[in-house]
């Protein structure tokens, strides 16, 4: 990979251009890497703040699927051991019924659910594999501004006055992507009129691998399991309540989170900084169009309460090379001479993406809709739903086995993707 220091940039014509070298645009570069192709990452952030990027609060719940293709790309090795920490088990609670549901990894093939790594290390791990590459120039500290598509290739515009020409341009500029807009694909987006803040905490009574997700009434909780004793706590209010409890002391933090769990951690003490990200979903009308195509957020905007925004970014990336290298093999080996902008592959991932992840994106908004109404009715109808899924095995299981399974990308199951098939069957 060539430093983005370097005085001048030697090549404006390229392969393939990606916009956002965030983690799902770094993920899609290394996949491409060694394929023949010259690559070029335009990212806005300057490259140290990729090499060693801050703690942001994030702690990313990873499925067997993501972790198969992270360790394929040789980012899972670049984690530090030590910082990945096991998911066993779920448990889903509603208001003040107990017990709610329990996703059990003793419903599913493995010991555990998934894995727990905070976003700063994947980040640091992703772009670490991408130093050494060849034929992958990064382009760091500047933006992209304007986009032509064009038959044979597309034109960028950058912020320092440079033109690029690829053959495909890949937006993973965040679920906010400028360059999403000015192909003007529209994209449906849900403000859900909420802030999250998330942090790390330590707590006397111990968690046993197991992640919460308690819809309260007025709040929403989640904990996630780190180390003993530590986990990553996080909270969703409206954002005037989240801004005084960014504002709070550490001591009046800790007081309030404890009661906000009703005393059931015991004493908390916060750990790191706290973070807060208003949330909003966003799921464009097409993931691609004329030598274009959408990656990572950019392409499907999750909310974070089924956490699958990165997991959607990992699987989206591995279709979308898989179409990319598929004609790269197809023209015959290390030469590439057929078109990665090619419309039928472009169609062939739009497809498979919107399969893979509308479904969830879609339950997504309605568990958030209903499960943060606090009016009776919705309080009876949310606590019957959880009542009931919690007492459907195959539901159990399906949510079990699509966080468990890992292999081709083509084949990979959301958890309602699961059910349908565990009901069929
Ligand atoms: C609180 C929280 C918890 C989460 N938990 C989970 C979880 O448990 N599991 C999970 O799978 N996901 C989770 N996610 C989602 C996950 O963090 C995101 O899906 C992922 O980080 C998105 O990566 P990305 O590369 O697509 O976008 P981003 O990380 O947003 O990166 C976009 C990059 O593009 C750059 N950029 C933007 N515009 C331009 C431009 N015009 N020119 C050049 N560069 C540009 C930006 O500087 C940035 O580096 C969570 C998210 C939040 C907020």
């Amino acid at each position: 990979m060539r430093p983005s220091g370097a005085a001048a940039v030697p090549i404006v014509v390229f392969d393939i251009v990606i916009v956002g070298a965030g983690p799902a645009g770094l993920c899609f570069a290394r996949s491409l890497a060694g394929s023949g192709l010259e690559v070029a990452l335009v990212e806005a952030q300057a490259e140290p703040d990729l090499a060693d990027p801050p703690f942001d609060g994030r702690e990313i719940a990873l499925t067997h699927h993501s972790v198969h293709l992270l360790r394929q790309l040789g980012t899972w090795a670049q984690i530090p051991q030590q910082e990945i920490h096991a998911l066993r088990d779920a448990q889903v609670l509603d208001g003040t019924a107990l017990p709610g549901m329990r996703i059990d990894h003793s419903d599913g093939p493995r010991s555990q659910l998934g894995y727990l790594v905070s976003n700063q290390l994947i980040r640091r791990a992703a772009y670490a594999v991408l130093r050494g590459q060849e034929r992958v120039t990064l382009l760091c500290g500047r933006r992209v501004t304007g986009i032509e598509p064009g038959a044979e290739h597309s034109r960028l515009r950058l912020s320092d006055g440079q033109s690029l020409q690829a053959r495909l341009v890949v937006a993973a500029d965040s679920r906010f992507s400028e360059t999403r807009r000015a192909m003007g694909i529209p994209a449906d987006s849900h403000d859900f009129g909420k802030t999250m803040l998330v942090c790390r905490m330590r707590h006397d009574q111990p968690h046993h691998q197991v992640a919460w997700e308690w819809f309260g009434y007025g709040q929403t909780l989640a904990l996630l399991p780190l180390g003993d004793g530590e986990s990553s706590v996080v909270l969703t209010l409206p954002h005037t309540d989240i801004q005084g409890l960014m504002a709070a002391t550490e001591a009046d933090f800790a007081a309030a989170m404890e009661q906000r769990f009703h005393g059931r951690l015991g004493r908390m003490q916060l750990t790191t900084t706290r973070h807060a990200y208003p949330l909003v979903g966003v799921y464009p009308r097409r993931f691609t169009a004329q030598r274009f195509a959408l990656v990572g957020d950019a392409a499907v905007g999750m909310h974070p309460v089924t956490a699958h925004g990165f997991n959607f970014g990992l699987l989206g990336q591995d279709l979308l090379a898989r179409e990319v290298l598929g004609l790269a093999a197809a023209s015959g080996g290390t030469g590439y001479t057929r078109d990665p902008g090619d419309a039928r592959m472009l169609a062939r991932y739009g497809r498979d993406l919107r399969r893979a992840t509308r479904p969830l994106y879609l339950a997504t908004l309605l568990i958030t809709r209903l499960y943060t109404n606090d009016a009776p009715p919705a309080r009876l109808l949310r606590r019957a739903v959880l009542s009931a899924a919690g007492s459907l095995p195959p539901l159990r299981r399906a949510v079990a086995h699509s966080l468990m399974q890992a292999g081709d990308s083509r084949q990979a199951t959301t958890p309602l993707r699961g059910l349908f098939h565990a009901l069929r069957g």
